[in-house]
């Protein structure tokens, strides 16, 4: 039987997060996201931006207080600002650094502490398929998720002693607001090397979380697992 665990979702008001976060719960866990705006129905949130370490601080004590100390962290919030490197001006790539990368560790460091405490924990981070790829137009975005691997394996080696596992997803395309956008031309054009011939779904990427964060995968720790179609084929 699962055991319930606290668990804190970033970004849980829409698309990969708030399926992760309905996934988690499903699975038993006390379910906290974080969000910016209005709080998704039925779960538990907190208003947070990650790019403030004072918010990210108050929102851990606010679910330590309410839900117990954060034993599995989902560090998921992120944002796109793409655009040719030649011409991408420095605030648009230090602002994609410090949500998607800095937020990540902002939230994982305030989360450690807790879990050496308890002995226990799971952290996964939402990475991208394009950290390993590299993608044009995404120099910003792809440098923010490559450097997630880094720190995830990093605290796994760091961590693994203390019973806490960090490993990171690597989504492809899934259909979320973040790639609505995208012109139907560029989605065809990724799906035909995608070998399972579908646009992912945020529920995708939630089976790979919540396996991750199971109790029985323990000995899964500074893995890159890619929930991808298989476009980048593992890599
Ligand atoms: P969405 O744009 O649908 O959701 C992004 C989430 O991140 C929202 O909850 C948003 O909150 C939150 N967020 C953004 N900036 C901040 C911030 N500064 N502080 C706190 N929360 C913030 O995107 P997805 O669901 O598609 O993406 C989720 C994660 O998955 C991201 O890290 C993304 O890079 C990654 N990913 C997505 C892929 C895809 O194809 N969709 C592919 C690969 C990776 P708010 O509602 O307040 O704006």
């Amino acid at each position: 039987m699962t055991r319930k665990r606290t668990a804190l979702v970033t970004g849980g008001s829409r698309g990969i997060g708030l399926a992760i976060a309905r996934e988690l719960a499903a699975a038993g866990h006390r379910v906290a996201v974080t969000c910016r705006g209005a709080a998704p129905e039925g779960l538990y949130a907190v208003r947070c931006d990650v790019t403030d370490t004072a918010e990210v601080d108050a929102a851990f004590s606010a679910v330590e207080r309410d839900l117990g100390p954060v034993e599995i962290l989902v560090a998921n919030a992120g944002i796109t600002a793409d655009g040719p490197y030649a011409v991408m001006k420095e605030e648009r790539f230090t602002t994609v650094i410090d949500t998607n990368l800095t937020g990540a560790h902002r939230c994982a460091r305030r989360a450690v502490r807790g879990m050496v405490r308890g002995r226990w924990g799971r952290i996964v981070f939402i990475g991208s398929e394009v950290a390993l790829s590299g993608n044009a137009g995404q120099a910003n975005y792809a440098a923010a998720k490559a450097g997630l691997i880094g720190l995830s394996r990093s605290l796994a080696r760091e961590l693994g002693r203390r019973g806490i596992t960090v490993n990171t997803v690597t989504p492809g395309l899934i259909r979320t607001d973040m790639t609505a956008g995208l012109p139907a031309c560029h989605v065809e054009e990724l799906l035909a090397r995608v070998p399972v011939p579908r646009v992912g779904r945020p529920e995708d990427v939630a089976a790979a979380v919540r396996w991750l964060t199971d109790e029985s995968t323990g000995y899964v720790t500074g893995a890159v697992v890619p929930v991808d179609g298989g476009l980048g084929m593992g890599h």
